[in-house]
Order: C-alpha cells, then sequence, then structure tokens
C-alpha cells in the first residue's frame, strides 16, 4: 500500500503534533503523522507540560526579572560545555514567541503560578492547566480542526532514501508494509530511547549502570526508532552517552509521581531509610538522582506537611494518583510516628531530622546540605512516599542544524530528511533542565515544518 502527503512525521508527541499544526497554518495541504501505538502523546503526554520561558507573562504580573542572556547561560551551565550554542540560541529567539502562541492560538491554558526547577537561577516555568495530558489534547484537537491525518497503530520502520535524498518512510501495521511518502519532507518526532535497555547500555558510559534493574519514567514506545532509522539513513548520531536520570518516582511502577510538585514549587523533605536528610531537594535531578542511588538500598523517601498539601490543593487535583499510590502501598498520610511506621523508618531519627531541619530554617542555613529556601515543615499530618530513581530523558540524539535538517555523518545536510524533538540531540548537551523539554518540541517542531515549507516553495 502507497500514500503520498506534502509532510509524513513520524511520532505523535509533542513534536510531531507541534510540526503538524505549523504544516497546515503554513499552508501544505496534506500532513500525516504516523504513530505506532493505539494513542497519541508519548512522553509529552505522560509530562507536566511544563515551558521554562524567560520574560513570560506570570514572571511580569510576579516581577521576577528575568532575560533572554540568563536563559542561555542557565542552559549552557546544565549542558556542561557540550550543548551546541547556536541551536540553544535558536530556541531563546522564539521561546518567548511560542509561548504565545501556544496561549493565543493553540488555546494551551496556562495557571497563574509557575514553578522553579532545579538549574533555573529564578523561577520562569509556565505550567500547562490539566498538566501533560490536557496539553497534549489540546494539540491534538487543534491538528484535528485543522485536518492534520494521524494513522495510529503504524510503525515506521525505515526511512525509504532515494539519491541521497529522504523521500519516504516504510511502515508495518497489522503485519502489513506500508510506504508513506513525503514528497516536501519526512520530520522525524519519535522521541529518545530512555526505555531501551540495550541502547541504555551500549551508550552509558557513567555509573551507574542503566540496566533492566533501573526503570524509566518513559512510555514503552520511547526506544530509539527515530535514532535508529536516521542512523541507517546517513544521520549522525550525538551526545548519546547523555542520559538523565529522575529521582522521585513510584517504586511499583517507575513513573515519576506528580504530587511531586509540592517539592518544586512548595517545600518537602527527602529522607533515606535510616530517617535523615542527605541532599538539598531543590537540587538538579541528576544530583539529587546520584545521591539517592547510595542510599540504603537505593530507596529514599519524599515527606510533604499538610499546610503545603493543602495550599496546593494535591488531594484534590492528584486524588486519582493518591488513591492508586495507597493502593500500592507506597504512600501514606498519616502523622510522623505512623508514616515511619508503615516504611520502618527509625521514628525516633526521623524526628530529629525534621527538629534540626527546622532549626537550620529559623536560622536561614542549611549547615548539612546547603539548600538555599529553607521553609520550615510543619508538624503534619504528613503525605510521605517512597521513590526509587528512573531513567528520565535521553539528551543525544540525531544531529541538527537550526533549521531543524538532520546532519549526516560528513557533515551534509540530508535533502527533505528533519527531526524534532527528544530524537534529536545537541540542545541540552549533558543534562536538559527541568520544564526545557516542552519548549525544545515546539521550537524546532515549528521550524522544521517551516523550512520544509520554504524549501517547497523553492522547487
Ligand atoms: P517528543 O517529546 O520529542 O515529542 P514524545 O515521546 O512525546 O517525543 O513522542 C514520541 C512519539 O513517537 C510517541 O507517541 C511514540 O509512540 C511515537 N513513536 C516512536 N517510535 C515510533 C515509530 N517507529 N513509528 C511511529 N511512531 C513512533
Amino acid at each position: 500500500i502507497e500514500q503520498h502527503s506534502d509532510l509524513v512525521i513520524v511520532g505523535s508527541g509533542g513534536a510531531g503534533f507541534v510540526a503538524a499544526i505549523q504544516a497546515k497554518q503554513l499552508g501544505f495541504e496534506k500532513v500525516t503523522i504516523i504513530e505506532k501505538m493505539a494513542f497519541n502523546g508519548g512522553n509529552t503526554r505522560m509530562s507536566g507540560g511544563e515551558y521554562a520561558c524567560y520574560n513570560n507573562w506570570v514572571q511580569e504580573s510576579e516581577g521576577i526579572i528575568d532575560s533572554k542572556e540568563a536563559f542561555i547561560e542557565d542552559i549552557l551551565i546544565s549542558g556542561q560545555g557540550r550543548s551546541n550554542e547556536t541551536l540553544v540560541r535558536t530556541l531563546a529567539d522564539h521561546v518567548l514567541e511560542n509561548a504565545y502562541w501556544l496561549r493565543d492560538e493553540i488555546g494551551v491554558q496556562y495557571k497563574d503560578e509557575q514553578s522553579w526547577y532545579g538549574g533555573h537561577r529564578v523561577a520562569r516555568t509556565l505550567w500547562p492547566v490539566g498538566d501533560g495530558p490536557a496539553y497534549v489534547n489540546t494539540l491534538a484537537q487543534k491538528a484535528e480542526e485543522l485536518g492534520v491525518e494521524v494513522i495510529y497503530n503504524t510503525k515506521a520502520v525505515e526511512i525509504i532514501m532515494e539519491n541521497g535524498q529522504a523521500i519516504g518512510i516504510k511502515a508495518v501495521s497489522d503485519g502489513n508494509s506500508l510506504h508513506f511518502y513525503g514528497d516536501s519532507g519526512i520530520i522525524l518526532a519519535t522521541g529518545g530511547f530512555s526505555a531501551n535497555v540495550e541502547m541504555r547500555q551500549q551508550y552509558n558510559t557513567q555509573w551507574p549502570t542503566l540496566d533492566a534493574s533501573i526503570p524509566t519514567t518513559n512510555s514503552p514506545a520511547i526506544v530509539g526508532d527515530g535514532i535508529l532509522m536516521a542512523q541507517a539513513a546517513g544521520a549522525n548520531l550525538i551526545d548519546m552517552d547523555a542520559i538523565q536520570l529522575y529521582p522521585i518516582n513510584n517504586p511499583a511502577t517507575g513513573n515519576y509521581y506528580f504530587v511531586d510538585y509540592a517539592r518544586l514549587i512548595g517545600n518537602a523533605l527527602l529522607v533515606n531509610k535510616d530517617g535523615e536528610r542527605f541532599v538539598d531537594e531543590k537540587e538538579t535531578r541528576e544530583i539529587i538522582s546520584r545521591a539517592a542511588i547510595e542510599q540504603k538500598d537505593a530507596m529514599i523517601y519524599e515527606i510533604i506537611d499538610d499546610q503545603v498539601a493543602k495550599s496546593m490543593n494535591l488531594e484534590e487535583d492528584y486524588a486519582s494518583e493518591i488513591a492508586r499510590c495507597l493502593d500500592q502501598g507506597v504512600l501514606i498520610k498519616g502523622s510522623l510516628k505512623e508514616c515511619a511506621e508503615f516504611f520502618d523508618i527509625p521514628y525516633e531519627t526521623l524526628a530529629a531530622t525534621i527538629e534540626h531541619y527546622n532549626e537550620m530554617a529559623a536560622q536561614g542555613v542549611d549547615t548539612d546540605f546547603n539548600r538555599t529556601d529553607l521553609i520550615p515543615i510543619g508538624d503534619g499530618p504528613y503525605l510521605m512516599f517512597a521513590c526509587i530513581v528512573s531513567v528520565h530523558h535521553t539528551m543525544g540524539g540525531v544531529q541538527i542544524d537550526e533549521n531543524a535538517h538532520v546532519i549526516d555523518t560528513n557533515g551534509n545536510i540530508i535533502p527533505n530528511l528533519y527531526a524534532a524533538g527528544e530524537v534529536t540531540g545537541g540542545i541540552h548537551g549533558a543534562n536538559r533542565l527541568g520544564s526545557l523539554s516542552i519548549p525544545d518540541t515546539v521550537c524546532f517542531g515549528r521550524i522544521a515544518a517551516a523550512t520544509a515549507y520554504n524549501e517547497h516553495l523553492k522547487k
């Protein structure tokens, strides 16, 4: 079976939908997304949908001073010298206009409050109402309104090349082989490879070994398909060894806790099995993860006081998650004593840890771990939950230029082939900051569609 479209996009996550919407807005007639799962959204659906952006409207209303250069610097620092500065600057050039595009043209609703992620020097993260699911649903609805075709249960397996140029995608659906030709371009938007244990082990050079004992926060679909297809078509891969861990995940599932927003935005403590703090709770995910893995049984616990839970509406907003976690036996609500007994943590030590933390908070100095925003923690009842480390994000992937062209191993553009989102490498370098994934997918998703359109006009 064969089909011709103007643009064929592989993957219906954040990058794929944004590229499809932009392509339709520019005037492409037939835009087709191929999705291997029976549903859309990928990791984007599983995320909080957070969007880091300097000078955003919430910052303005809160009087927070930020700048484009500060945004760029934070990304470059986190990338430890490995980010491609041209790509980072491209992201910074577009991130604010893209925030308005999402809000005003696509209809994404944002909360009036924002969050502050580790590694960003100020709070600059917009947060959509309804998290990742609502964000993806809004994109999907817009795509549908514009007439984007989404074909589910269809797995791309190969980029069809002709005379050094990408012309289509070979896919498999229900045992049938299908050929999707993208006359004006093929956009890879298949995400990273966190759920591919073999690739993790192949590329990871650091401690700890990322074998199957370490779960992933990702959708099981995120196994590097697009990276491998692009590589087979001659694409250059970069930063493949840069694999990000995430510290606060449910031991029953490996997925992150949404209630962990309490730690990011409000206040929470992290303790180990001995009931002792072991890290600055506001540190980057990388530092907390590496500290967590070293604790007894690689198990840690987050403690949220009732006042924080109430002020953030946690029990209402995340009622289904909390109910599920109670069933799974990974979370409890109760007095400190009840929490300690439930998790078999020495109560005396835990109580002393909280008392000591509150004393430091009163003085304003964390002499143990140098945490800077020392907010005292109340006397309960508490929400307490067990956490393990998971593989969260892969920084590496297909090399692109600032126009989202895929670059081959000789440094040349592969004509007609574009990539956006986690399938690409180069933007985040050694470590992606929290809430920079969606800005990346939106920026390069839009650019991929626009470049394909400009080149189509020239033909
Ligand atoms: P990003 O954040 O970069 O947009 P996501 O993880 O949100 O990435 O989305 C990637 C999407 O690509 C997922 O919906 C996933 O199921 C889909 N996908 C991955 N590999 C393939 C493939 N071989 N064929 C079709 N779809 C794929």
